[in-house]
């Protein structure tokens, strides 16, 4: 499968159109952005190491009952994947509270939830992807609420799915963000999932195993991601 058009540059990746209409490729980039990307950088072999973390966790998933636009992986850093049209939506699960919900509610970080918290946010650059509930989605018509509930079940599934995976590797699921897609009227998973949208701690020491180590420039970036990805192939 080769590429053809690129019809999308974002922040970490871009995608190529191939000879199938259904079908595109996701090119992972080394490129790093946070804080509405004020702050830039680059991760030495991230788009590498994430498209073999993310081939592995969505192999995962669909074993465990969430439907993915993962096809295959191409090569070093491409994946076949299926087009799918973006719910403008980030869904945020957390089991620990961290980064903007420590922010937003004045938390500690670290404290464990009893139960995981969903949060909305309204994908769009230039407000800042900011917070919404359900009534906003329904009130900016961005999905119905048959979707919703879809997409909530599924954010769920994985949250369950990924918390034992990453136990069983010695790493604690603190909280990650989930885009999903449709595709030929069905909620799928879409983007990626990997240390760029999830964040990780070691289970013993507590270090941060994510792309947090660029946002607070806590060195050894690329190590941590290599670590995560040496203990998911194990
Ligand atoms: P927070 O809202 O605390 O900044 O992020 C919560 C979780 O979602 C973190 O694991 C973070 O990495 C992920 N996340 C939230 N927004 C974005 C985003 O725009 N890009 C990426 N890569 N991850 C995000």
């Amino acid at each position: 499968m080769e590429k053809l058009k690129q019809i999308y540059e974002g922040k970490a990746k871009k995608l190529y159109e191939t000879a199938d209409p259904d079908l595109l490729i996701q090119e992972f980039k080394d490129d790093a952005t946070a804080f509405d990307a004020t702050k830039r950088g680059t991760i030495v072999n991230k788009g590498v190491i994430n498209n073999m973390l993310s081939e592995k966790i969505f192999v995962l998933l669909t074993k465990k009952g969430v439907p993915t636009h993962f096809v295959k992986r191409l090569n070093d850093r491409d994946m076949l994947v299926k087009r799918v049209e973006i719910v403008p939506i980030e869904v945020t699960i957390r089991n620990i509270v961290a980064g903007g919900m420590a922010k937003l509610l004045g938390l500690e970080e670290g404290i464990v939830l009893k139960e995981p918290v969903l949060e909305y946010h309204y994908k769009e650059d230039k407000l800042h992807d900011p917070l919404i509930n359900d009534y906003h989605i329904r009130a900016l018509n961005i999905a119905t609420e048959k979707e919703l509930d879809t997409i909530k079940k599924y954010s769920f599934m994985v949250n369950e799915a990924l918390k034992f995976f990453f136990d069983s590797k010695g790493l604690i699921l603190v909280d990650f963000k989930l885009e999903f897609g449709r595709c030929k009227k069905k909620i799928i998973l879409a983007d990626e999932v990997s240390p760029d949208t999830c964040r990780l701690w070691d289970k013993t020491t507590k270090e941060k195993l994510d792309k947090d180590r660029f946002r607070r420039d806590l060195g050894n970036v690329e190590e941590a991601y290599q670590e995560v990805l040496r203990r998911v192939m194990e």
